[in-house]
C-alpha cells in the first residue's frame, strides 16, 4: 500500500483504539484531537461518565491485548434491577451462561488506557488542542485550529474520521454529496438526559446493589444508575424536554425535590445535594445519525459515532464503534488496497449499524415502559428458563450483547421474531411449555 500520511481526526474511544490497531501494524499515524490531554488536565471525557462495555467491545479490546487489564477497572453488572415506585425491586438477570454480564467502565479511564497504549508504540502521536475546522474538497485540504489564532493545513492525506456524532470530517463527505451520492440524516429525540452522582455512604460503601444496572421505569421517562469502582453510582435521568414530567417543568429546587420524591422515592433520600447537582449539570441531547457511504475512494473513511451515532438504550454505541475497528482490522488482512478495504467496510458495517440504531430505539421503549409490565416480566422469565434448559437458545438481548459472532442485523431479525413468539404466548397462556416453545423456535430456524 502507498505511503500517504494517515491522520485520525478525533482521539476519543474509537479514534484511540483505531490508532492502536494501526500502530500495532507498524503504520505511522497522527491523531488530531480537539480537546486538551485528559490524562493531564481535569476535563470531562464527554457525554456519559461511565459506559456499559460488553462482548463486542471486549472482542476488539482483546485483539489489542487490553481486555483483561481494562476489565480490572470495571464493575460487573449481572442483572437489570427494576425499582417500581412502590413495592419490592425486581431482579432480571442479563444472561444465564458463564460470562454473560455487562461491565460498567469509566469513559475517561478507558480512553486514557487506550491513549497510553497507543503512545507506548508511537510516542506523542496524539496532537491535542487541534480541531478540524474547515475542509476543501477541490484542494483535498483539511484545516485545523491549533490555538492562538494559528492554523495547520494538511493536504492529500488519508483521513479517518472518528470525531463523534457531530463530526466535522463528515462535512467533507457532505460537501461532495452529489458526486459520491452521500445520504445523511440526523434525528434528535424529544428526550434529553441529565447525570447525577450518587456518592458512597458514610462507610464508603455502595448505596445500592453494585452488581446490576438499576432502572426506575416510569412510562414516558426513566432513570438508570451504573456503579463505579469508587462505590459511587452515576444516575441518568432520561426525560422529555417538554410536557408532563419533562425537564422544562423542573425550574426550582423544590420542583426537583418533589419530582424525585414522587417518582423515585427509594433513592431520593440517598442523595446529599440532589437539587444543586441537578442545576449544575447540563442536559445532554440524544441523536441518531445515519449516513452512507462512509468513505470517499481510498481517501477518507468515517468510523464510530461519526458514521452512525445511536441513542444509548442498548448500551452499544461504543461497542459498535469498537466492532468497526475490529472489522476494519480483519479487512486489512484480507484486502490489498485501501479502496477495497474502505468499500468493503462500508458494505459490511452499514447494515449492522442501522440494525443496532433501530434496536436501540426499541429498547428505549422497553426500558422506560415495558420492563415494569407484567407480560414483559413473564416473557423475560420464560426467556431465562428457556436459556437455562436449552443453552443454545439466546434471547434478543443476549444475541446483541453476548454474541459478537452474530451480526447486529441477524440478531435484530432473529431477536424480533423470538420476542413476537414469546410475547404472544405469554399474553394468552398462564403456563408456557418450554420444550414446545423451543421446538417452535427450532422450526422457525431461530436456533443455531
Ligand atoms: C448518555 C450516553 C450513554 C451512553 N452509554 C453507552 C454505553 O453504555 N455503552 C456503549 O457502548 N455506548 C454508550 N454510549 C455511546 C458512546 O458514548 C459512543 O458511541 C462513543 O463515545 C463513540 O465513540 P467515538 O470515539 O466514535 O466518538 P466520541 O466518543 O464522541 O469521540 C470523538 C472525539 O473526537 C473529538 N473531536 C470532535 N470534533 C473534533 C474536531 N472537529 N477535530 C478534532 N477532534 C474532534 C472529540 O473531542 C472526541 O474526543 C452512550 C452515549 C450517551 C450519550
Amino acid at each position: 500500500m502507498d505511503d500517504k500520511k494517515i491522520i485520525i481526526i478525533g482521539g476519543g474511544l474509537v479514534g484511540s483504539l483505531l490508532g492502536l490497531i494501526l500502530a500495532k501494524r507498524g503504520i505511522k499515524i497522527s491523531v488530531y484531537e480537539s480537546r486538551p490531554d485528559m490524562r493531564k488536565s481535569n476535563i470531562s471525557a464527554g457525554k456519559s461518565i461511565n459506559l456499559a462495555l460488553s462482548h463486542r467491545g471486549l472482542a476488539a479490546l482483546e485483539k489489542v491485548g487490553l481486555k483483561d487489564s481494562i476489565l480490572q477497572h470495571a464493575v460487573k453488572m449481572k442483572s437489570r434491577i427494576i425499582h417500581p415506585v412502590h413495592g419490592d425491586k425486581i431482579i432480571l438477570p442479563y444472561g444465564t451462561r458463564e460470562g454473560e454480564y455487562i461491565n460498567s467502565i469509566s469513559r475517561k479511564k478507558l480512553n486514557e488506557i487506550l491513549m497510553d497504549e497507543l503512545e507506548l508504540i508511537q510516542p506523542n502521536c496524539i496532537r491535542f488542542n487541534t480541531r478540524l475546522v474547515e475542509t476543501d474538497n477541490k484542494s483535498k485540504s483539511f484545516t485545523f485550529d491549533i490555538g492562538n489564532g494559528e492554523k495547520l493545513i494538511e493536504k492529500n492525506c488519508r483521513i479517518f474520521g472518528t470525531d463523534g456524532a457531530f463530526s466535522a470530517t463528515r462535512e467533507y463527505l457532505l460537501s461532495q454529496s452529489s458526486t459520491i451520492k452521500f445520504n445523511y440524516s440526523q434525528t434528535f429525540q424529544n428526550y434529553g438526559y441529565k447525570e447525577l452522582n450518587l456518592e458512597p455512604d458514610e462507610l464508603g460503601q455502595f448505596q445500592l446493589e453494585n452488581n446490576g444496572l438499576h432502572i426506575w421505569p416510569r412510562g414516558h421517562f426513566m432513570m438508570i444508575a451504573l456503579p463505579n469502582p469508587d462505590a459511587s453510582f452515576t444516575c441518568t435521568l432520561f426525560a422529555p424536554y417538554k410536557g408532563k414530567d419533562g425537564f422544562e417543568q423542573l425550574i426550582s429546587k423544590s420542583n426537583v425535590e418533589n419530582y424525585f420524591t414522587e417518582h423515585f422515592p427509594d433513592i431520593t433520600p440517598k442523595f446529599n445535594d440532589l437539587a444543586d447537582q441537578f442545576f449544575e449539570n447540563p442536559i445532554g441531547n440524544l441523536v441518531t445519525v445515519k449516513c452512507h457511504p462512509w468513505h470517499i475512494h481510498d481517501e477518507t473513511l468515517l468510523l464510530g459515532d461519526a458514521a452512525h451515532a445511536i441513542i444509548p438504550f442498548y448500551g452499544q454505541g461504543m461497542n459498535c464503534g469498537f466492532e468497526d475497528v475490529f472489522v476494519l482490522d480483519k479487512l486489512m488482512d484480507e484486502k490489498s488496497s485501501w479502496t477495497d478495504i474502505f468499500e468493503s467496510f462500508t458494505e459490511a458495517r452499514k447494515i449492522n449499524s442501522d440494525a443496532i440504531a433501530d434496536l436501540a430505539e426499541d429498547n428505549f421503549i422497553e426500558m422506560r415502559d415495558k420492563v415494569g409490565d407484567e407480560i414483559f416480566q413473564k416473557k423475560r422469565k420464560l426467556e431465562v428458563d428457556l436459556e437455562i434448559k436449552h443453552q443454545n437458545y439466546y434471547s434478543k438481548y443476549a444475541l446483541v450483547t453476548f454474541r459478537p459472532d452474530i451480526s447486529y442485523h441477524e440478531a435484530m431479525v432473529r431477536g424480533r421474531r423470538q420476542d413476537e413468539i414469546l410475547m404472544n404466548l405469554c399474553a394468552v397462556k398462564n403456563e408456557v411449555d418450554l420444550d414446545t416453545t423451543y421446538k417452535l423456535m427450532c422450526e422457525e430456524g431461530l436456533i443455531n
